[in-house]
């Protein structure tokens, strides 16, 4: 039994209740660590930490504080193998994925804004003759940052780098679902002697400390990723402290397919899109669009590719779909095929939980799933449902798939596939969602806004942005 314990001004302690709660492997169904059940009284001592150290930080030399973020992100890459396997054993996701996407992705996230700060530029205006203003970028101070389960290592480090790079000092959350890489990486910036105090990770229950975080009357910045429940209740606390908040929250994306696309490409690439991580990636389309001239074709192509999905033990090699995080989230997404059912949805493809044998017999495993002959107004095409469950549906023109795409009170993503150049620009145009991808999904390029539009949250991470997020800007005008 492993057991997790905070990081709090660089020493690895319990919490002051010395109360733990048990992490379970979602592929096994077994209890493998404990997690400190921490409350206010620990968020307090690591607010305390970080605020002593945020001057000394703040104070280094944007090449020494670099330097500290390129050593982390050297070293969650010299721990790929023992840091993926223990985001697959936390999260049920395939070992390959993890090895291809999210650890790579948190070693990239320190590298790219521990080498971003280094050419962040400040501007200055001239009024010629009379004066000379010049903005200064400044820390906030400490930052809150929470983070969910499903990218767990690679979302959480989205919001420290950033946050660390600017000159913050950091409070910082990790899923209570998946704390496990949140825990590696204190003692990753253990090893490599980041100064203490700089970085606190605080586990536990979001009621607890993710509350006691975004109610913290001196903590002035919170960058969330999470449910849109959350983010509103967040939101709802923050907003009279005036707080600068980032909202990442949830999505129901469309995934438009047009007669004229390229046919293999977009079905490859649709298969991802609804099932990659079990379908628990924010920016997965699970509203699959199909134009009519195509629709019976591409179906029947999607079921196919979808039946040859292998749900598995995902440290296993060839296993396409692994663990549903919890099982809790597994029954939420049954309880949502259920509700489709009633809603006269037609399961064409999987629709119940897939039983495994041998290790994984206690295992949270869902059968990937494609329903049919639902509207857009039903709570299946109107709700996040977050598993690996799409609903396809036919559409004759443009206009009619960009009204039922906007049609939720989601704003995420979008995905179009078309070979019509003119019309892949006029469809993202009208599309309401902060990222589209045309030809292809989940192509990221780190210094691009990040964010969504309507209930999918507030505020823009990635590349400069987040640098803008985590500071103030202070004009100075001086008379000449
Ligand atoms: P969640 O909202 O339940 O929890 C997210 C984090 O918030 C966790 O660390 C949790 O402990 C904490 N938390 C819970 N209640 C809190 C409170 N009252 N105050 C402060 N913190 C609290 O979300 P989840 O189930 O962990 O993650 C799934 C959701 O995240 C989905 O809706 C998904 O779409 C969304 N998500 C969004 C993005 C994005 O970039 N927009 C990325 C990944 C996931």
């Amino acid at each position: 039994m492993i057991k997790i314990q905070n990081y709090i001004n660089g020493s690895f302690v319990d919490s002051v209740t010395t109360q733990t709660f048990n992490n379970t492997n979602p592929a096994t169904g077994k209890t493998y660590s404990s997690i400190p059940d921490s409350n206010s009284e620990d968020v307090e001592l690591a607010y305390k930490a970080a605020q002593g150290t945020f001057l000394g930080w703040k104070s280094l030399s944007i090449n020494e504080r670099s330097q500290y973020l390129l050593k982390i992100a050297s070293e969650i890459q010299n721990q790929l193998n023992e840091l993926a396997l223990a985001e697959t054993i936390d999260n049920g996701k395939p070992l390959w994925l993890a090895k291809k996407v999210d650890i790579p992705r948190a070693a990239a996230n320190f590298h790219f804004y521990g080498t971003g700060i280094l050419h962040w530029d400040a501007k200055a205006h001239f009024m010629e003759g009379e004066a000379v203003n010049y903005t200064t970028h400044n820390p906030i101070g400490v930052a809150g940052c929470i983070s969910p389960w499903n990218l767990p290592l690679y979302l959480f480090t989205w919001k420290i780098a950033p946050a660390l790079a600017t000159g913050n000092t950091v409070v910082a959350k990790p899923s209570e679902v998946t704390p496990m890489t949140a825990y590696l990486l204190s003692k990753i910036c253990d090893k490599v002697g980041l100064p203490k105090g700089v970085l606190n990770i605080v586990h536990g229950y979001g009621n607890k400390v993710g509350s006691a975080i975004v109610s913290h009357t001196k903590i002035p910045v919170i960058s969330f990723t999470g449910g849109t429940s959350t983010g509103a209740e967040i939101a709802r606390i923050a907003a009279p402290m005036f707080k600068k908040l980032s909202l990442e929250l949830g999505g129901k994306n469309p995934n438009i397919i047009f007669s004229d696309c390229n046919f293999e490409q977009a079905l490859k690439t649709t298969v991802s899109s609804s099932f990659a991580n079990q379908g628990q990636i924010c920016l997965c389309g699970s509203r699959v669009f199909i134009q009519e001239d195509i629709y019976e074709k591409f179906k029947n192509a999607l079921i196919e590719k979808t039946n040859k999905l292998v749900v598995g033990d995902p440290e296993e090699n060839g296993v396409t779909t692994g663990a549903m995080v919890s099982e809790q989230h597994m029954k939420k997404v049954l309880s949502y095929i259920e509700l489709a059912k009633q809603e006269g949805g037609n399961v064409l493809v999987g629709g119940k939980q897939k039983k495994l044998e041998g290790r994984c017999a206690e295992g949270y495993f869902i059968e990937p799933t494609i329903i049919e002959g639902l509207t857009q107004d039903c709570r299946t095409n109107q709700e996040e449902i977050f598993g690996p469950v799409i609903t396809i549906e036919s559409f004759k023109t443009e206009e009619e798939v960009i009204e039922k795409a906007n049609s939720t009170k989601y704003g995420l993503s979008a995905t179009v596939w078309t070979e019509d150049v003119r019309k892949s620009h006029r469809v993202a145009h009208n599309l309401d969602a902060g990222i589209i991808w045309v030809n292809t999904w989940l192509l990221r390029d780190l210094r691009t806004p990040f964010g969504g539009v309507k209930n999918s949250g507030v505020g823009r991470e990635g590349g400069f942005e987040a640098f803008q997020f985590f500071t103030e800007p202070k004009n100075i005008c001086i008379k000449l």
